[in-house]
């Protein structure tokens, strides 16, 4: 596709540093400029949600409208209409107590504004994870600097001309460009960097981040397990298990990536997940509701996964109309029997393809999972309260649905984010808004400062006082 082209590194050096000058010469916005800003970036969003749908499809190949809308406009606007009802409490500055020894005096905590926000986002949910932390950004009172993937040009591009249409350069810009232009874009002295992407590249950003003292949100990726415990039925683990696997046709980072199930229920697991995939998508390659790998790269990749699978002896158990190699797509997948070897269990999916890992006890399964890195998100099924408790505490995740999928990113009302190697610092809702924010403390000597009356010199008053301060 034809497009404007890439931002220079002049031209990103010269908007961040407008917005520099704005951050340190103007005053934090207050209330009411937060408010508009958030209006004006719903206002973008309903009034392109058409086109914006059209750009992401286009850059798929197919890519469902309803899928679209679900799943990336509601939830960011959601995330606007959260925050625009809760900002005049959450920038409250909030009362703390003072110790004794030091009254008469005040303490509270001011959350002030970063400055300026760069945001790196990847493909997969281009809308989304753009706008959803520039949202938190925005409603803490930062200016930002957004570079969407270069994956995603017609979105990528329509973005940059929507957010020139609706924000001063001074408060919100988008840089366009491939890997040279994000890796300048990353060197550029944020006052806070967030990067959505893979594990690989967060290392390179973290990295740049470094150089420059700016601290980074980091939400990555990783190896999401399931959990199915013997007690719950089979049919409605397999349903939610097939939505959050073939959305988006498995491009989702907190996708189930594998699922553990009883040993003597895998096979029928496994069928129950082919009959629910087959419901939800009685077609593949005409389907508009089932999307296509992003790249002829990523369908490569998985379709040799899939046949190296095969070779090795695993059972494929793959959807009728899987062969669909035109239009990009690769059809729901089952994978049962592989090896451990297999970099279907060694590496993030990231596509419509469920191993199925067949477990002893829930003690083996647990194991499984902590020999692994430690997963951007966990699914446990069960209708045991202890088992649910058991699976909380026996492995930790980034976060957690219980008895479904996918939907605890959707609360706006929960941190979100990863743990170790999915990520650092968790964003959304409140956390968003503090996450954005310098917590800054303040405290305010009263009519007298007692402290400083006891000494120097230090006396009798001094040693006496210190004694029975350290035996309170
Ligand atoms: P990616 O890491 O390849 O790219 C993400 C972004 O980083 C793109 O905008 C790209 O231009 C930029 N980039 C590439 N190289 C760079 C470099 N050297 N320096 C700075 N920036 C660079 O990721 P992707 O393929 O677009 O997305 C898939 C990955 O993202 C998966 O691992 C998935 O799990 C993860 N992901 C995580 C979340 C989350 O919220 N935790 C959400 C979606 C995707």
């Amino acid at each position: 596709m034809k497009g404007p082209p890439p931002t220079s590194d002049t031209e990103a050096q010269r908007v961040f540093d407008l917005q520099h000058a704005a951050s340190r010469h103007q005053a934090a916005p207050d209330l009411a400029t937060r408010l508009d800003r958030l209006g004006r970036l719903a206002h973008l969003i309903t009034g392109h949600e058409a086109a914006l749908a059209r750009a992401i499809s286009a850059d798929f190949g197919v890519r469902s409208r309803t899928e679209t809308q679900l799943l990336e406009i509601v939830p960011t606007l959601s995330a606007i209409r959260y925050a625009r009802r809760r900002l005049a409490g959450w920038m409250k500055p909030e009362r703390r107590r003072v110790d004794i020894m030091f009254q008469p005096a005040k303490a509270w905590v001011r959350r002030e504004p970063l400055g300026v926000v760069g945001i790196i986002s990847p493909w997969n949910y281009p809308l989304l994870l753009a706008l959803s932390p520039l949202v938190d950004a925005l409603a803490a009172g930062n200016r930002a600097m957004l570079k969407p993937s270069e994956l995603t040009p017609n979105f990528s591009n329509l973005l940059s001309s929507l957010i020139a249409g609706t924000f001063a350069e001074t408060e919100v810009a988008v840089v366009v460009g491939g890997i040279d232009t994000a890796q300048a874009f990353s060197s550029l002295p944020f006052d806070h960097l967030v990067f959505t992407g893979s594990t690989a590249v967060g290392r390179k950003v973290m990295q740049a981040a470094a150089v420059n003292l700016t601290p980074v949100t980091l939400e990555l990726g990783g190896k999401s397990p399931a959990v199915i415990c013997p007690d719950y039925p089979l049919e409605k683990a397999a349903r939610s298990i097939a939505f959050g696997k073939f959305v988006n046709a498995g491009q989702t980072c907190i996708a189930p990536d594998y699922v553990l199930v009883p040993k003597a229920s895998a096979h029928a697991f496994a069928q129950a997940v082919m009959t629910q995939a087959r419901r939800d998508y009685p077609r593949i390659a005409d389907n508009a509701d089932y999307t296509s790998m992003i790249t002829q790269r990523h369908y490569d990749r998985l379709a040799q996964a899939i046949e190296a699978a095969r070779a090795s002896g695993a059972t494929v158990l793959t959807h009728e109309d899987a062969g669909v190699a035109a239009a990009r797509k690769i059809g729901p997948t089952v994978v049962l029997d592989l090896p451990a070897t297999s970099i279907l269990l060694t590496e993030e999916i990231f596509g419509p393809v469920l191993p199925i890992v067949a477990y002893d006890s829930l003690k083996d399964a647990l194991d499984f999972i902590n020999a692994r890195d430690r997963p951007l998100a966990l699914y446990a099924f069960t209708h045991n309260e202890q088992q649910h408790r058991r699976l909380l505490d026996g492995a930790t995740s980034g976060g957690v649905t219980l008895n479904g999928t996918l939907l605890h990113i959707a609360q706006e009302s929960l941190p979100f984010g990863g743990v170790g190697p999915s990520g650092i610092g968790a964003y959304h809702g409140y956390e968003g808004f503090c996450r954005f924010s310098h917590a800054r403390g303040v405290h305010q000597i009263g009519a007298f400062n007692a402290f400083e009356r006891i000494g120097p010199p230090w006396g009798l008053l001094a040693s006496v006082l210190a004694r029975l301060l350290s035996r309170r």
